[in-house]
């Protein structure tokens, strides 16, 4: 089992990553904050799959577990869940002390992350993520959220989990598009910060040992960007390297591209446009192509520049004429440069 300590100003929680480490729950959550009710919240997908080891796990260090199941995808990432599941906390009596096990990907991660800083204002929350997204990503950093009809995340909270737990055996039944959904996080996290990373998400055939410690290594760099910008005012900005043009993808396609996929798109408009003006070597662009190319990542989008701008716009959390992108200067580096909305829309247009 690998092990990450995270210190953020309002919390310190441990994640650890390793196999079957669903069975083991109770027993590493207990101690944290006493074993009371726990509601164990969960897609439609994985609750078949895992939630019995969760239920049998927690029963026996002394929880009294409910399962709350959810259907599966981000179109139910929204008030009415939210809402289900406040009602659900408040129909079973749960006080402050109890605990919220989000067992899923991040749509569940998100959802039960923010009703259990919602419930009375803050419940204890565990965070059991299931996809490799959720694992090297959305489980760790403490945002939560919900989508409106107008947008994604529109609604949310920074709210740290007490625990993360990793267990890689939901590799074994996680679909191939996710498998590389959460390489197009994993190979931007190496682009930001670790070329050694980068190296590793591009090798063929890897096991559950290696994506394991691949995993390890991406909570590691997202602990230390967070510690250091909790609330994203600053450095943490590097961790959406590929997501403001990406975002503008995942936009024009009505959310029917997966995230990572958007990513790898945006990370490729991104470096295009900055092998193009010398700010990293073309050898960069050729190194994130072919780490994308072997994880079966998409590279281009059939968008054209305007309405990716479009897109862009309509995605920007400030009103201002300027947008900060993230930009490579070599595997494992990058800076942040404010640049006019002309600019951005330039970037594009390469
Ligand atoms: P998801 O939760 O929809 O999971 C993807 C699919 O895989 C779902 O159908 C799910 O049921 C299934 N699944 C998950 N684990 C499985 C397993 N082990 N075996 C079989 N099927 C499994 O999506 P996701 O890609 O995990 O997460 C995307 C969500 O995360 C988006 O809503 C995004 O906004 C959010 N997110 C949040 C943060 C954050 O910092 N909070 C960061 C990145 C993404
Ligand atoms: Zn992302």
């Amino acid at each position: 089992m690998n092990s990450v300590t995270v210190s953020t100003p309002s919390k310190k929680y441990y994640v650890h990553t390793g196999a079957d480490l669903l069975s083991a729950a109770g027993e590493i959550a207990a101690p944290l904050r006493g074993a009371g009710q726990a509601l164990i919240v969960s897609d439609a997908n994985v609750a078949p799959l895992y939630a019995r080891r969760v239920v049998d796990s927690l029963e026996h260090a002394g929880f009294r577990p409910t399962l709350h199941v959810v259907p599966a995808g981000e179109q139910n990432k929204n008030m009415r869940s939210l809402f289900d599941l406040l009602n659900r906390m408040a129909a079973l009596r749960m006080i402050r002390s109890d605990t919220l096990f989000a067992l899923g990907g991040g749509v569940v991660g998100d959802l039960g992350g923010l009703a259990a800083s919602l419930y009375m204002r803050g419940i204890g929350l565990v965070q059991l993520p299931t996809s490799l997204l959720a694992a090297v990503d959305s489980s760790v950093g403490g945002k939560t959220a919900i989508d409106l009809e107008t947008g994604k995340n529109l609604v949310g909270t920074f709210y740290q989990p007490d625990l993360v737990l990793y267990d890689t055996e939901t590799l074994a039944t996680l679909p191939k598009e996710q498998l590389a959904n959460g390489f197009g996080e994993i190979i931007k996290t190496g682009m930001i910060r670790d070329a050694k990373l980068f190296d590793a998400a591009r090798k063929p055939n890897l096991g559950a040992a290696e994506i394991a410690g691949i995993v390890h290594r991406c909570v590691e760099i997202k602990r230390d960007v967070v510690r250091r910008d909790e609330k994203e005012t600053g450095l943490r900005q590097i961790l959406n390297f590929g997501h403001t043009f990406g975002h503008a993808v995942e936009k024009c396609s009505g959310f029917s591209i997966p995230h990572g996929f958007c990513v790898a798109i945006g990370m490729m408009i991104v470096t295009a446009a900055c092998a193009k003006r010398g700010i990293c070597a073309p050898e960069t662009l050729i190194q994130l192509s072919g780490a994308l190319r072997l994880r079966g990542l998409p590279q281009t989008t059939r968008f054209e520049a305007d309405e990716l701008f479009a897109g862009m716009l309509a995605d920007k959390k400030r009103a201002s004429d300027t947008v900060t992108l993230v930009l490579p200067r070599s595997i494992g580096s990058v800076e942040r440069r404010k640049v006019m909305l002309e600019e951005a829309r330039a970037f594009l247009a390469d």
